[in-house]
């Protein structure tokens, strides 16, 4: 086992012995779920998926689905139009709340199922199998792998979801949503009963965590815009009514399903997701948020913590008094760019004048374009410098 997987089999059996919560029941055929199942993953920007505990067992994705129809429809329709349909608020309600807002009936965020029939509904297609087949592709696309839809279970909720039926009903009074509400309706319970695993989940996070490109695949999903959009929205809204407490301890934008399932994300570093039925009174797995908890400390991951990478972008001196040379490299952002002009001032000051300087700007990655500005602006008025870039 490498270290990486030593840690999370570590943190796993330490999460273990927790025994609080329950399988939803809501949806008879989720009541039936084996509670002892456990698992943990975390793909990184290579695409190796790690993972721990009962990581083939399969369940479905329920909510989680919602992040990545929202994908969809953002690419599908663009952020205006889909914002004029559903919210980006935190509702601090439960997730099958009938959180509309008073005059235009607008469901809060799409992460809520309110929000989520409502982005549903925006996805093109005649019927509810040519809607479905749009959002399975794009999923299996962000899973790497053919994902299809548990019919036991499909048949259960669509059997049992008059609630949702009534939300739906209730958008389609408010004209949030066109077309036929069964149509909707079912097109979302079935999104929400596609099979998937937990590597499926952390496959899924890490294509969020690096601008919509799946690491495992290569291939890009979605535009770098739209995983923004949506991993923002999975920060405010993710895990229901405790999304705040949530951002709080971990950090991270994540979304949870009632299955049991939860995955996390850590931009540019990777996606994690973790599986365990009993719930908690938000309808969050108690073991997965543990376990995310838990390794969001251990490996650091909280997003509002300090991170040296984009204030300190790499920099190397060659060269000799008659000629200097100095590369940049990584990300550039406004706090870099004040310790490299610091940096290259001192460099100046310990040579004659006449001695030329090149500034090799063409390995830097990412840069902001406002922190460029200022660093070439620093160094136009200086005779000697050079500055090369692409
Ligand atoms: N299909 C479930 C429902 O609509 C999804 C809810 C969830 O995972 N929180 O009730």
């Amino acid at each position: 086992m490498d270290p990486i997987t030593e840690l999370l089999a570590e943190v796993l059996e330490e999460i273990r012995p927790r025994d609080a919560g329950a399988p939803a029941d809501y949806i008879p055929e989720l009541a039936s779920a084996d509670p002892d199942l456990l698992a943990f993953s975390v793909v990184g920007p290579r695409g190796r998926v790690r993972s721990v505990g009962d990581d083939h067992a399969e369940f479905t994705i329920q909510s989680i689905s919602k992040p990545f129809v929202l994908a969809l429809a953002l690419a599908e329709k663009g952020r205006d139009a889909v914002l004029g349909r559903v919210g980006a608020e935190p509702s601090g309600e439960p997730f099958n709340a009938i959180s509309l807002e008073p005059v235009t009936g607008r469901p809060a965020n799409p992460m809520i199922n309110a929000g989520a029939i409502a982005t549903s509904a925006l996805i093109p297609g005649d019927d509810v199998d040519d809607r479905t087949a749009r959002i399975v592709d794009m999923l299996s696309a962000f899973a790497g792998r053919s994902l299809w839809v548990d019919e036991a279970v499909y048949a259960s909720e669509s059997l049992t979801g008059e609630r949702n039926r009534a939300l739906a009903h209730l958008l389609k009074s408010h004209a949030v949503i066109d077309g036929p509400v069964d149509v909707a309706v079912e097109t979302y319970f079935r999104q929400c009963s596609l099979l998937v695993t937990v590597r499926d989940l952390a496959v899924m996070a890490a294509t969020l965590a690096f601008g919509g490109v799946n690491p495992v695949t290569g291939r890009r999903v979605v535009d770098e815009r739209v995983a923004r959009d949506v991993l923002s929205i999975m920060s405010s809204c993710g895990m229901y009514d405790y999304s705040g407490e949530w951002l709080l301890r971990v950090g991270l934008p994540a979304k949870s399903g009632v299955s049991g399932g939860l995955m996390a994300v850590a931009p540019s570093q990777f996606g994690v997701a973790a599986f365990s039925p009993r719930l908690d009174t938000h309808g969050n797995s108690v073991r997965a948020v543990a376990l995310v908890e838990e390794a969001s400390e251990r490996f650091g991951m909280h997003l509002l913590e300090p991170h040296e990478s984009v204030a300190s972008p790499a920099l190397s001196l060659h060269g000799d008094d008659t000629a200097r040379v100095v590369r940049l490299g990584g990300e550039l952002g406004y706090a870099g760019a004040e310790r490299i002009v610091a940096i290259l001032r001192d460099v100046a000051g310990g040579l004659p004048e006449d001695v030329p300087v090149t500034v090799d700007a063409r390995e830097l990655g990412r840069t902001h374009p406002g922190a460029l500005v200022a660093l070439r602006s620093e160094f136009e008025d200086l005779p000697n410098w050079i500055w090369l870039s692409e």
